[in-house]
């Protein structure tokens, strides 16, 4: 299915801090996204909404029912809606952290007769999703996927992951527009100790912690790595204990 518009809502997801301000924050995105469809020369319908009045708590619980809540405002202009899906189809169960969880069930049940969800590359996990952006230029001029910031900060948890999982696949070079890949190198090392020593309870972790493995990606034992984080997590704990400032990660 060829995409033929675009989508960027505000649905809850721009203020992080919750501060009560997402005016801000989804302004500068939505600046990013617009410049990002023109490049790839597709129109964006762009939805702000107050639905985190209505529903305030963790954005993950329930993404995936306030997203298709403002694509339905399209319809029937907009027919068919691919929900980028963040979690592989065989990984469907109910999770009442993370709505993504259940995207092969919940969105056809949010389907009605003026509009049809689809999941998008269900059958893909992160890592392979990666790999398939790492080749497609306009990704590697617009890639935006920072908790905190409209540009990423390059380093926050998940900044840092998408690096990690792109230099797996042998592609972080090509992003240096949308990454400081300097805060990256200096990350790396403790990093790569955080995704070993968590990836038996957390599923993106575990993916990207099988591909590391499976690539042969780190150049010392998994041990080095894990006592690496362990003082760095020291070290940010001290600054703490000091008031001294420490990354938000
Ligand atoms: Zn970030």
């Amino acid at each position: 299915m060829a995409l033929r518009s675009l989508g960027f809502f505000d649905v809850g997801n721009h203020d992080p801090l919750h501060t009560g301000d997402a005016e801000h924050l989804f302004a500068e995105r939505l600046s990013k996204a617009r410049a990002c469809a023109s490049d790839i020369g597709l129109p964006l319908f762009d939805v702000e909404s107050n639905l985190q009045e209505w529903f305030p708590g963790v954005f993950a619980r329930l993404h995936t029912l306030r997203n298709a809540s403002a694509a339905l405002l399209l319809a029937p202009l907009v027919r068919h809606y691919v929900y980028a899906s963040a979690v592989p189809v065989w990984m469907t169960k109910l999770s009442p952290a993370d709505s993504a969880y259940g995207d092969a069930v919940l969105l056809p049940l949010l389907s009605t007769e003026a509009m049809t969800f689809h999941s998008g590359t269900p059958s893909l996990d992160s890592i392979a999703k990666t790999r398939m952006i790492s080749t497609y230029p306009p990704a590697r001029r617009h890639l935006q996927v920072c908790l905190y910031e409209a540009r990423n900060c390059s380093r926050c948890e998940k900044c840092l992951r998408r690096q990690l999982a792109l230099d797996v696949a042998g592609g972080l070079q090509h992003f240096q527009k949308v990454f400081d890949l300097r805060q990256f190198f200096r990350a790396r090392s403790w990093y790569i100790g955080y995704v070993l020593t968590y990836a038996a309870q957390n599923e993106p972790l575990r993916e990207l912690a099988t591909a590391m493995r499976a690539a042969d990606y780190a150049r010392y034992p998994e041990v080095t790595y894990r006592l690496r984080w362990w003082f760095h997590r020291l070290w940010r704990w001290l600054r703490r204990k000091c008031r001294r400032s420490v990354d938000r990660f």
